[in-house]
């Protein structure tokens, strides 16, 4: 089923909208309850940033043996 996302243009709220028919109306934002909003391609808010967790992998140079 047809699911498009829209973003507010006041408060940059992204939230997904189920269209049944071509001429459906622009939603509201459900976040502020604000008309003017923008329909998105694509998934662009899904996942802001791809930054994977954990930095593990990292050696400090300064392990030499003593002695
Ligand atoms: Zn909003």
């Amino acid at each position: 089923m047809p699911i498009y996302e829209y973003q507010c243009k006041a408060c940059c709220h992204c939230f997904e909208q189920l269209v049944l028919s071509a001429n459906e109306p622009s939603p509201t934002c459900p976040n502020c309850h604000c008309a003017d909003v923008e329909k998105l391609m694509s998934a662009v808010c899904a996942r802001p940033h791809g930054i994977p967790s954990g930095s593990g992998g990292f050696k400090a140079p300064n392990c030499r043996p003593s002695g």
